[in-house]
């Protein structure tokens, strides 16, 4: 076996170990249901209010899900709320 062929073997195990841990990770999330990517906020961490901000409000917010949902705060949210998540 030369050097390269040691190298490329020692890369490819690399990257199964990396793949296999990402996988791990995954499962584990979704086995617990923790995944950062899918926790919502509360409302009062993100100060969510029942009113609009100037022209911002959760029904112009690209995370509003109508009729009162949100992707990224818990529980249900007004179309004429808004918080300092808006975007
Ligand atoms: S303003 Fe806040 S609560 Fe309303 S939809 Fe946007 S992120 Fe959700």
């Amino acid at each position: 076996m030369d050097a390269n062929n040691r190298d490329n073997r020692c890369a490819r195990r690399r990257a199964l170990k990396v793949f296999g841990a990402a996988a791990l990770l995954s499962s584990l999330g979704a086995l617990f249901g923790a995944s950062p990517a899918h926790a919502k906020t509360s409302k009062a961490g993100a100060a969510y209010r029942g009113s609009p901000n100037g022209r911002q409000r959760c029904a112009n917010c690209s995370w509003f899900e109508a009729p009162s949902g949100c992707g990224v705060v818990k529980g249900p949210v007004s179309a004429n709320g808004w918080c300092n998540l808006w975007g």
